[in-house]
């Protein structure tokens, strides 16, 4: 950090033209010197992303957005228009190092893990270009967020902050595939938001299947963290669930993930799986679907299944990105 002798609440001042106004450039701030505004030109620069795609769902308003950051990677950022306001999906890395076998964005491995600023700016930028305000955020773009730690808890402060975009922690969502150890430290971080735990699965065997990361974080030990989780925090956890035709959809598979999450202070959350070309998986059927969530809700698992939007622009979890990345090559 570089000291440059100014009043305190000079830092102020240029806090709310970055996070308030979204200014893109030094010589907006008006309220501050030619001095000034010219010693921050020399030492510092304004995080932008470059905007490459735009796709607009005609139906719900839905709009995925592919931005370039400064090294040329390729992030996707999702707007979403709900009743209770507009909620962004954001990316936490360029790619991810995950593995999971039904996702896109694992698909090249990672390629860089985000600034807390790459990570706001996917925010101001939407808002800039809808003119509309957002409310609420999901980490669900492409990314482990608990894989770039620091600057998730820093972006997460930083959008939370009463100066700048005073934004609710508790229209906060972070999604994990469930890396044991972070979801303690994350526990300690006294934290309101919502924390989503991608399952997936209701035991091991078919948990390691799909996601390769169960194997050094398997499902006991996995579930006794979010209870843990829930005893500091007193937060609900979310379990995304994705329904796989013939993999985690059976009758079986929907008794076993009750047993299982008895007890546990949670909501279910069902979305039938996008269907990724580079792999063999399809979707459950709508039966397989409803079976699934009857089993749930009528052995007191609050459960819902994930309203899809966007489906004329249907290239969801990382495959715009993907098919974006593959044609440039
Ligand atoms: N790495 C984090 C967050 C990013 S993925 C996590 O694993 O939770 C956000 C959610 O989308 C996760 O639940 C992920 O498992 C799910 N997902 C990825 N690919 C999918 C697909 N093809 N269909 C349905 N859900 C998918």
């Amino acid at each position: 950090m570089l000291l440059i002798g100014e009043k305190k609440f000079r830092a102020k001042q240029i806090y709310r033209w970055l996070h308030v106004k979204y200014a893109d450039s030094f010589s907006q701030m008006s309220d501050l010197s030619e001095n000034l505004r010219a010693k921050l030109e020399e030492n510092y620069t304004i995080g932008s992303l470059k905007q490459v795609k735009k796709l607009v769902s005609k139906i719900d308003n839905t709009t995925k957005y592919l931005f370039e950051l400064d090294n040329n990677c390729i992030i996707e950022s999702v707007f979403m228009q709900y009743s209770y306001g507009n909620t962004v999906c954001i990316s936490t890395q360029a790619g991810c190092r995950m593995g999971c076998t039904f996702c896109a964005s694992t698909l090249d491995g990672v390629e860089k893990s985000l600034s807390p600023s790459e990570m706001l700016s996917q925010v101001y930028e939407i808002e800039k270009d809808k003119g509309e305000t957002v409310s609420g955020v999901v980490l669900m773009g492409s990314g482990e967020p608990l894989d770039n730690y620091d600057n998730v808890i820093k972006f997460i402060k930083l959008i939370n902050s009463k100066e700048g975009k005073n934004m609710g922690q508790r229209h906060i969502t972070l999604s994990t595939c469930g890396l044991i150890n972070k979801i303690y430290e994350l526990a300690d971080e006294d934290l309101q938001i919502t924390l989503a735990v991608s399952l997936h699965a209701p035991n091991d065997m078919i948990r390691n299947r799909i996601m390769p990361v169960s194997k050094a974080n398997p499902m006991d030990k996995l579930l006794q963290a979010c209870r843990d989780y829930v005893a500091k925090t007193n937060r609900r956890i979310t379990f995304e669930y994705s329904l796989i035709k013939d993999v985690n959809d059976s009758a079986e598979n929907a008794k076993e993930l009750a047993e299982k999450l008895k007890g546990l202070l949670c909501h279910v959350n069902l979305i039938p799986v996008n269907d990724v070309k580079e792999r063999d998986y399809v979707r459950s059927t709508n039966e397989a679907v409803k079976r699934f969530e009857g089993i749930l809700t009528s052995r007191g698992i609050e459960t819902t299944v994930r309203r899809k939007l966007g489906s004329d622009i249907d290239a969801a979890c990382g495959q715009l990105r993907k098919r974006y990345k593959d044609e440039k090559r």
